[in-house]
């Protein structure tokens, strides 16, 4: 099935989702932006579960382009999705692994079970990403990713952002 994608302004840790996405940095144990504000707002639970995937199955981190879940501790949602964007370098960034964030995020959602995802725009903050291309490639990957979940809901942080994943679908 495809998704029905929705967007909405504004901090994703407001949101109530099966599954929120986070833009992780790959040694899970927190950072800034979307990172940051999940481990705030939602509680030292998400934290410890994440040390133990470095403890078991995650020993070096988790690598560009993967996802893994934890409980979404105080979050309106049950599970947080950890996902670690490509960094955007002088000249370019690996698309593919950009892509592969959203379809990955995506199948550790249907392993879960969760209907409803709200993701943030993964890479476009201290990762650089240029946010019309990354919108372009959230947008196109989630429309062309075979899935069980219903509503993909991009949560954007500001009017910039927003405006490029509105222009995207038109
Ligand atoms: P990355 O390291 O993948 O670039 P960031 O968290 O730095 O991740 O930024 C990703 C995007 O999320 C940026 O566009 C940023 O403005 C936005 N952002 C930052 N905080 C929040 C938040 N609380 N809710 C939703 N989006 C946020």
């Amino acid at each position: 099935m495809t998704p029905t994608i929705t967007l909405a302004k504004g901090d994703i840790t407001r949101e109530s989702a099966d599954a929120i996405v986070n833009a992780a940095n790959s040694s899970l144990l927190g950072g800034g932006g979307v990172d940051g504000a999940i481990h705030r707002r939602g509680g030292p639970a998400i934290l410890e579960e994440c040390r133990k995937l470095r403890a078991s199955q995650y020993g070096k981190g988790l690598p560009t382009g993967q996802a893994v879940a934890t409980t979404a501790g105080e979050l309106d949602a049950r599970w947080v999705i950890h996902t670690v964007g490509p960094v955007w370098q002088v000249g370019g960034g690996d698309a593919s692994l950009l892509a592969s964030c959203y379809r990955e995020s995506l199948r550790v959602a249907d392993e879960l079970g969760a209907r409803t995802v709200a993701f943030p725009a993964i890479s476009t903050g201290v990762y650089r990403w240029p946010m019309d291309d990354a919108a372009r490639i959230a947008v196109e990957t989630a429309l062309n990713t075979p899935t069980d979940v219903e509503e993909v809901r991009f949560v954007l942080f500001d009017d910039r952002a927003y405006e490029a994943f509105a222009t995207r679908l038109g």
